[in-house]
């Protein structure tokens, strides 16, 4: 067990865990892999040390910079519209933050690449990688709104900010079949499911959502 897990023994409980594994099904996840790997997963290690015990409550969290850590339904909601097409071989995800969804996906997925602009939370989001010895995962500082040509197509892609469209980059980023979550809009923001069929982007419109926007810009 590394220090970061001793110290969060109290708040990180089984206990603790179970109650929000067993939320998210009252909230209507249904995918109990998803369900098992957020209740396996450290989620206090990505929130700074003060806001650890509140890391399972039903909450989003500040994570520095204006930026903030998605509640676990969101997570878990993200995760399991993603997957509900099947096992995913590559995954790009825009929005790495605190490392937290990106943790997530490690666990699910064959690949995972992420992209973010802010250069000191991508730091802190590698070395939580690092220290959960998650090494199927790749990041890069970069604007996640040109997504990541260089290891293209995906057959996942997940932001986690929002733009007011969608980027076509994304778009032509996808794999055929691929499947692509996003949130959408600037104050009204809906979580939209695109996927790419033969005959074109098929898109639904799925929950009403609040995330940070999705902004242009390297943050050094
Ligand atoms: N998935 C994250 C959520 C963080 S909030 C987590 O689990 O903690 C969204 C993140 O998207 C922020 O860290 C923000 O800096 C990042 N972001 C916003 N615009 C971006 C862009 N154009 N490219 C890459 N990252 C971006």
């Amino acid at each position: 067990m590394n220090s970061l897990e001793v110290k969060g023994i109290g708040m990180t409980s089984q206990r603790t865990r179970e109650r929000m594994v067993k939320r998210l099904r009252e909230q209507g996840i249904s995918d109990a892999v998803v369900m098992d790997v957020m209740r396996n997963t450290p989620r206090h290690m990505f929130v700074d040390e003060a806001l650890a015990q509140r890391a399972y409550e039903d909450s989003s969290l500040p994570i520095g910079y204006s930026q903030t850590l998605s509640q676990p339904y969101i997570v878990a909601r993200m995760t399991e519209l993603l997957l509900a097409g099947g096992p995913l071989q590559r995954v790009l995800e825009v929005g790495t933050g605190s490392g937290y969804q990106t943790a997530i996906l490690a666990q699910l997925v064959g690949r995972v690449f992420s992209v973010e602009r802010i250069k000191p939370l991508q730091k802190k989001a590698r070395q939580r990688l690092r220290t959960l010895r998650l090494n199927n995962v790749q990041l890069c500082h970069s604007d996640g709104g040109m997504g990541w040509q260089q290891h293209a197509p995906y057959d996942g892609i997940l932001a986690t900010a929002a733009p007011e469209q969608i980027p076509e980059e994304l778009l032509a980023q996808l794999a055929m079949g691929g499947r692509l979550v996003i949130p959408v809009g600037v104050d009204t923001q809906h979580l939209q499911l695109v996927v790419r069929t033969p005959a074109g982007f098929e898109s639904v419109c799925v929950d009403k959502v609040r995330f940070v926007p999705l902004r242009p810009g390297l943050v050094r």
